[in-house]
């Protein structure tokens, strides 16, 4: 069974990128009749906010995208401080003493010489006295995960195919604080063991945590530390998406930071969204496609590219638009102004953006309509107009063609007076659709106005 998971840390809004990591995993889940789960990264105490948490909560349930289930790493330290014994035990983690400013120097040192920034390992050349008089100080220390440096790092990338690391190129990480606290390090992996993850999809940010957290699986694994679901699996499979910039190559402040409703607001459906991300930066072609078992069926990783995907507000515009345009009645009726009926809907529809623009041509219909200017010629036009206005099944064409009859006017002479008439606008909705809706007497009374000015 394929388990993917999101992995937010509730430290502020989604931003459009996260939304996209999310998607894709529900897609890879749902596509491979699989589970989807929600993980809340929130061992970082000080920084992770309820509110956050809701907020995401809310925005996937806006997206439609729902997890099959969700954990908190705040309720799992229990766990980890297993799992940290256990590689204590397997002589895997070690405890540090060096300050920030410590190392911050060695950085800096390497750095000045052409070096990578390698963490040195400086406290495992520390002797049993030495810790000892470090502690009798009140230094307490922080705890790396030492790398194996004997055992090359590889995997096959969902995305970016073969990977190789070479672990001395990498610094052990820090997976635990002076306080006790978790680094993200750790508690993920053995969160995805025990969460029985099988696909870790995530941003190619992730690329060089993954060789750490490879090394860590494994060790795991080898202690015997394994989910009761999938004891063979020594790590799940891992795949790393290219990142999403912005169309000048920056994400904007907006795309980085409002969650769902800087889109929302701006009266972007969660499908459009959805469709646009589902295969932004893949070899697919991003259509207007609202049927998620379409974007389901044709969702494949093997399209995924390796160049930083685009985000283009003005093609979420678009998409929003078309698929705006082919929304069924009984799907935006709740979001409709009070009387609109499906006959509304379909006159109104071909020319809204979004559904919040609605109301501005349904005011057409339910009036006041804004008063326009005729000259003489037109009025007399528009007093012919009221007293032809006959009422059948196509009063409009009716209107229209004996109109022609009577005055020769044809073209943009016959009709744009009795649009502006009757809607106090130079363009709008198909007159055809919206006169039946505005009804008898009030075009009469449209018409009698415009003509008495
Ligand atoms: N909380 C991590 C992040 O937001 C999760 C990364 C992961 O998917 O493992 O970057």
């Amino acid at each position: 069974m394929t388990v993917t998971r999101f992995a937010p840390s509730p430290t502020g809004r989604l931003h459009v990128g996260n939304i996209r990591t999310a998607l894709h995993n529900w897609m890879l889940a749902k596509k491979a009749g699989g589970r989807f789960l929600l993980r809340i990264d929130d061992t970082d105490a000080e920084r992770s906010k309820e509110e956050y948490v809701e907020a995401i909560r809310t925005d996937l349930a806006w997206l439609g995208i729902e997890p099959d289930g969700e954990e908190r790493q705040s309720a799992r330290l229990e766990l980890y401080e297993k799992a940290f014994d256990v590689l204590k035990a397997a002589g895997r983690v070690y405890p540090a003493y060096e300050t920030a400013q410590e190392l911050e120097l060695k950085r800096k040192v390497l750095l000045g010489r052409g070096l990578p920034p390698i963490y040195d390992r400086g406290a495992l050349n520390l002797s049993d006295e030495d810790r000892a008089a470090k502690e009798a100080e009140g230094i307490q220390p922080h705890w790396r995960f030492k790398l194996d440096h004997d055992e090359p790092i590889a995997w096959e990338d969902g995305v970016r195919g073969a990977q190789k690391f070479d672990p001395a190129t990498l610094s052990d990480p820090v997976i635990r604080r002076a306080d006790g606290s978790w680094l993200y390090m750790l508690p993920s992996a053995v969160d995805d063991i025990d969460m029985g993850v099988t696909q870790v999809l995530r941003g190619e940010d992730h690329v060089s945590n993954t060789a750490v957290q490879i090394q860590m699986f494994t060790a795991l694994h080898a202690a015997g530390f394994a989910a009761a679901s999938d004891s063979a699996r020594e790590h799940p499979d891992f795949a790393h998406e290219a990142l999403l910039v912005g169309k000048e190559g920056k994400l904007s402040k907006r795309l980085g930071s409002l969650g769902c409703d800087s889109f929302r607001e701006k009266g972007i459906e969660p499908e459009a969204l959805v469709a646009l991300l589902a295969r932004l930066g893949t070899s697919l072609p991003v259509e207007p496609i609202a049927d998620r078992d379409m974007l389901l069926d044709t969702f494949d990783l093997s399209t995924f590219g390796r160049a930083p995907a685009k985000f283009d507000d003005a093609e979420l515009e678009r998409i929003n638009t078309a698929i705006v345009h082919t929304m069924p009645f009984d799907e935006v009726q709740h979001r409709l102004p009070a009387g609109m009926d499906e006959a509304g809907w379909h006159a109104v529809q071909p020319n809204v953006a979004t559904i919040s623009e609605v109301a501005d041509w349904w005011r057409l219909v339910t009036g006041p309509i804004d008063r326009m200017e005729f000259s003489a010629e037109d009025r007399a036009y528009l007093h012919e107009a009221a007293e032809t206005l006959t009422w059948g099944d196509d009063p409009w064409h009716a209107l229209t063609n004996a109109l022609k009859d009577k005055t020769g006017r044809k073209g943009k002479a016959l009709f744009l007076p009795l649009r502006q008439a009757l809607t106090g606008m130079n363009h709008g909705p198909d007159m055809g659709e919206l006169l039946p809706l505005i009804g008898e007497a009030e075009a009469r009374a449209r018409l009698n106005r415009a003509c008495h000015d």
